[in-house]
């Protein structure tokens, strides 16, 4: 990442989009950190990301996905069961910016970065500014996707610059409309990937005896106009330990009692549906 390795000495200012925890002002590259015009500092990690998450907002000691989580969500997204997902994302995007112009890529809640990597086909260039609340998973992003700028931070209070982006992502994470609305320039669009009324039903069927749809979001958020829901439908095989992985990226890794995995893994694949409605925002 940008700054490692430079002159301790040496101020880099540029469009870096984090901002300070402390006192909210803009952060620039000082050798192995960034800091801001207040003299609040905070180390680049060796993977490259920044901790901006304020120790006083942490819930626990490592709130967000452990490090077992981060690797089965990883093992299963790269088995491409989730292909048809990201595929759709960036034709989604490319639609919304056709031009190869640089863009501003805002990823709240990235996690280990999976969907990062795959806009590496986007037709736009772009830079990428993601955050998570889980270390584990934003020290796995910051690792593997060079090109990506990360920080450690919460959706209820982004590591972002205002107005600065065109364009934010929300796949699956906490919705701070808020938040959103400040970070994006006027006129950029939100995506928000939700899941689907039918997502997962195999999955629940393995777990449960009373299953029941998704609800269906579809929710106004002051300060911007819906644009489109996008549904994304289709069907998987899950065997053996993919099972297990699959189940540890839902929530219902939290709210199954004890033995689900071992339901699982006894019950030796399952199909199921997957659904994703991508539901498109634009700043008024
Ligand atoms: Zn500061």
């Amino acid at each position: 990442m940008v700054g490692r390795g430079l002159d301790p000495a040496v101020i880099v200012k540029g469009d870096f989009m984090f901002i300070c925890p402390i006192c909210k002002s803009k952060l620039n590259i000082q050798g192995k950190a960034y800091i801001c015009e207040n003299n609040h500092s905070f180390d680049i990690a060796k993977q490259g990301y920044v901790n901006l998450l304020p120790v006083n907002k942490k819930h626990s000691d490592n709130p967000g996905d452990s490090k077992e989580m981060v690797l089965s969500r990883r093992a299963f997204l790269e088995g491409g069961y989730y292909d048809c997902f990201t595929d759709k994302l960036c034709e989604i995007i490319n639609s919304l910016f056709p031009d190869t112009q640089k863009i501003t890529i805002a990823d709240c809640g990235c996690g280990e970065g999976y969907y990062d990597g795959k806009l590496e086909s986007l037709n736009c260039n772009y830079d990428l500014f993601g955050f998570d609340i889980s270390k584990e998973a934003v020290r796995y992003a910051a690792g593997k996707y060079k090109k990506c700028n990360y920080a450690v931070g919460s959706c209820f209070d982004m590591p972002l610059s205002d107005e600065a982006f065109d364009l934010a992502l929300n796949i699956f994470a906490p919705m701070v409309e808020g938040e959103m609305l400040r970070i994006l320039k006027k006129d950029g669009y939100m995506i928000y990937a939700v899941p689907g009324k039918s997502h997962l039903m195999g999955l629940k069927k393995v777990l449960y005896e009373n299953t029941y749809e998704n609800e269906e979001k579809h929710t106004e958020y002051d300060g911007f106009q819906f644009v489109d829901r996008v549904s994304v439908k289709s069907e998987i095989t899950v065997n053996g330990e993919m099972g297990v992985n699959l189940f540890r990226m839902t929530p219902y890794y939290f709210k199954t009692e004890l033995g689900a995995e071992d339901k699982i893994r006894k019950n030796d694949g399952f199909r199921t549906e997957i659904h994703f409605d991508f539901l498109i925002y634009k700043k008024w």
